[in-house]
């Protein structure tokens, strides 16, 4: 039961980090959803959650891609026992050929933003004698494919950054961890299905288990309820011991 824990999602006005959001507030605690837009449907989703859940939900603007506004964001909640860095972006193409701009906003976002995220809510977890680091790193946390060169670098980045997070709240009841998942059905991966039937002129079942899902063993889609649940067991007693490594979500992606 994660009644009375604030946890604070980035990136959570869509896709996983809502999934996410949505388990941890069916467990109790009170959320904090965020991402870089101010708009109407921002806050109606935590409004939406704290109705359904019965806790509190607030959102709060802060860009990821800014070392102050992600510092900003923890000092605004003013409450972080379970800090969840899921703000990301993905572009492909080439070394030679990729976009510096490009790469340094991947670094920026999937990357640094959990350090200056980190750095401002140890102080609170401490202080509160408990806390949860859950960082969403990927299957290329782990492994790499080509033309994902800031990508890749990114979420090996922040699986190191994990185990240092670890090692420097060992004994503290503050444990940090990653979950690296495979391809996981979001509202943005669903949209990009008839696109790709249409490139490969095959039905939706072929497209996803021979297209899309060429690495992924099972042939089957993570979901964000699936990532919520692994995020919850990670903030229940069972998991206190579990710090300073991946867990992957990947219908057997890494095994391959
Ligand atoms: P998504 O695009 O649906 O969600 C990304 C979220 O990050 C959105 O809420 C977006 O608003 C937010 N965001 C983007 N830039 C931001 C910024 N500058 N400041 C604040 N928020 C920002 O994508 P998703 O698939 O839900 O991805 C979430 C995380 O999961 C990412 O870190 C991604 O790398 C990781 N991931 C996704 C998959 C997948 O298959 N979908 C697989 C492995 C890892």
């Amino acid at each position: 039961d994660l009644s009375g824990k604030t946890a604070i999602i980035t990136g959570s006005n869509s896709g996983i980090g809502l999934g996410i959001a949505r388990e941890l507030a069916k467990a109790g605690a009170d959320i904090v959803l965020n991402s870089f837009t101010d708009t109407k449907d921002d806050h109606a989703l935590a409004a939406e959650i704290a109705s359904t859940c019965g806790v509190t939900a607030r959102y709060i603007k802060a860009d990821m891609s800014k070392g102050a506004d992600c510092r900003a964001l923890i000092e605004q909640a003013g409450a972080c026992d379970i800090l969840v860095n899921n703000a990301g972006i993905q572009h492909v193409a080439g070394i030679d050929t990729f976009p510096v701009e490009k790469w340094d906003a991947i670094i920026a976002i999937n990357l640094s933003s959990a350090f200056h995220t980190t750095a401002a809510a140890l102080p609170l977890m401490r202080d509160a004698g408990w806390g949860r680091v859950i960082n969403i790193a990927s299957a290329h946390g782990l492994t790499a494919s080509p033309y994902k060169s800031a990508y890749v670098a990114a979420k090996h980045g922040i699986v190191g950054l994990t185990k240092v997070t670890a090692l420097e709240c060992a004994g503290q009841s503050i444990t940090a961890n990653a979950i690296c998942p495979g391809y996981v059905l979001t509202p943005l991966v669903e949209a990009q299905i008839p696109d790709q039937m249409k490139t490969h002129n095959m039905d939706r079942d072929t497209v996803v288990r021979e297209v899309m899902l060429a690495r992924q063993p099972s042939k089957d889609f993570a979901t964000v309820e699936q990532l919520g649940g692994t995020a919850v067991f990670l903030c229940s007693d069972a998991a206190a011991q579990i710090t300073g490594t991946t867990i992957s979500v990947d219908g057997g992606w890494t095994a391959l």
